[in-house]
């Protein structure tokens, strides 16, 4: 029969790998990204680290596990004690290590691989596989980065303004923290310019964005790269589009998540500040103190993650769990912000938290800490217009009262509606770049998946 004709094709199509930087901000989109795949009928083997995957407490049954070496088998990035030591071993003992694992693996034809390692690109080349990069972070941030790449832009910064090609006028604390890291240690600023440094002959460029979100920086691109692709939203389907019934989470962590959805169920309709500053970001004591002190005070009910890692900072005998609020060490994000009894979202500006906002309708208040962030809040604030960047005081800090007062704008202000109402516009975009593909020419998801699975 025809059907059974198409699942037998499905059987005998490709077989990708999947090789994303050991952190959730990276193997949670490229993890959501290899789920469409294999709704085509693509085998996904996921490639972490030694030491990455210790940690690991959730992976798909229908997603293989293989590891690689980032030379710190034991300790990852804590062992190596700096970005320096790490990565450097990282590239050498890493293309080393992932050979080896090209070389045993019997029937592989194609590498997914985090843009951040450009010398996967080197192995699959030499190895004759095909090869896709996948960018994770934001295009502005891509498109500054490559402009550094073409020596276009330096750091440090001279300007106090930067002007590029399909991006606003962006001042010093909108740019990202490296070009200010650089004079002290250049290693992350190289680092993230170094995904340029090959790209133009990976097969694919894939980027988790849509087109009708970063429409100019993709036309810019793929008149560069003609293999550039728009392959975003990569968030659950069940929370945009439905398509996949059951698809709400990641899947793939290292934290373990709390139940609190219990807790947001009884809780009105976009009443709760969720609070939460990703995976990797750490504040000093006094940071917390204040959003803690803030969200004690304000009128609204919270939702706050403080990971394990970081509890210790929080004010002595702070509750933990209240009417009024609740800490947690981890949560389904993506779950979260779906739910309907949250208001407003506290963010860091991590680009996958900023993506999944803005997909799931929900406004922000941004509080960056470094890399990527006062980019994406930068965009989220003046282009996309779905929040409102907490202003520091001399001391880089977010005052209690300050948080407050945004609090307040972005709940219950009629400029804070507005935030909420293009929060809900860009939500039904983020469907339609799901559901159909958005604009043909910008490399539709669907005919591009459609495609990705005859690969080999
Ligand atoms: N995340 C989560 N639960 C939490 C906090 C974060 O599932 O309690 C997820 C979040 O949905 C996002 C990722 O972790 O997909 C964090 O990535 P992001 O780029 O926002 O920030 P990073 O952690 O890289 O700084």
């Amino acid at each position: 029969s025809p059907t059974h004709h198409t699942k037998m094709e499905k059987q005998i199509k490709a077989h990708c790998l999947v090789l994303p930087y050991p952190a959730q901000g990276h193997i949670n989109p490229m993890i959501q990204f290899s789920k469409l795949l294999e709704h085509q009928g693509v085998k996904i083997t996921l490639i972490t680290t030694r030491s990455y995957s210790k940690n690991l407490l959730k992976v798909p049954p229908s997603i293989a596990l293989e590891t690689i070496s980032d030379g710190y088998d034991q300790g990852g990035l804590t062992e190596a004690g700096s970005y320096k030591a790490y990565l450097e071993r990282f590239n050498q003992v890493g293309a080393e290590t992932l050979t080896e694992l090209l070389e045993k693996l019997e029937h592989v034809d194609c590498l997914i691989y985090d843009a951040f390692f450009p010398w996967a690109l080197d192995v699959a080349k030499r190895l004759g596989i095909v090869a896709a990069s996948y960018l994770t972070q934001n295009m502005a941030v891509n498109n500054i980065y490559y402009h550094v790449h073409l020596g276009k832009l330096r750091a440090p910064l001279t300007d106090h303004e930067t002007s590029l090609p399909m991006l606003p006028t962006l001042q010093h604390e909108d740019m990202p923290s490296f070009f200010f890291t650089y004079a002290e240690d250049p290693t992350l600023f190289d680092f993230v310019v170094g995904q340029f440094s090959n790209i133009h002959k990976a097969d694919w460029i894939l980027c988790n964005t849509f087109y009708d979100l970063d429409k100019e920086i993709i036309n810019l691109f793929m008149e560069i790269w003609p293999k550039f692709r728009s392959i975003g939203p990569n968030i659950p389907s069940m929370l945009l589009d439905k398509r996949f019934e059951g698809d709400q989470d990641y899947e793939v962590t290292q934290f373990k998540s709390d139940k609190c959805m219990e807790w947001l169920d009884c809780k009105p309709k976009g009443s709760v500040v969720y609070v939460s500053f990703g995976s990797l970001a750490t504040f000093d004591e006094k940071q917390m103190e204040e959003v803690a002190f803030c969200l004690r005070e304000n009128s609204s009910y919270f939702l706050w993650v403080v990971r394990a890692s970081e509890e210790n900072k929080l004010p002595k005998n702070f509750e933990k769990i209240s009417e009024k609020g609740l800490i947690v060490t981890w949560c389904s994000q993506p779950k979260v912000l779906a739910h309907k009894a949250i208001g407003c979202f506290v963010t860091h500006c991590g680009w996958n938290s900023t993506l999944e906002t803005l997909c799931l309708g929900v406004p922000t208040i941004a509080i960056p800490c470094w890399s990527d962030q006062s980019t994406n809040a930068k965009l989220m604030k003046d282009v996309w217009k779905i929040g409102i960047k907490a202003p520091f005081d001399d001391n880089k800090i977010v005052q209690q009262k300050v948080l407050k007062h945004c609090i307040e704008e972005v709940m219950e202000s009629e400029r804070g509606k507005k935030m909420k109402n293009n929060a809900l516009q860009w939500k039904t975009l983020a469907g339609k770049a799901i559901s159909d593909g958005g604009r043909k020419e910008a490399g539709s998801v669907n005919t591009y998946l459609d495609r990705f699975g005859q690969v080999g």
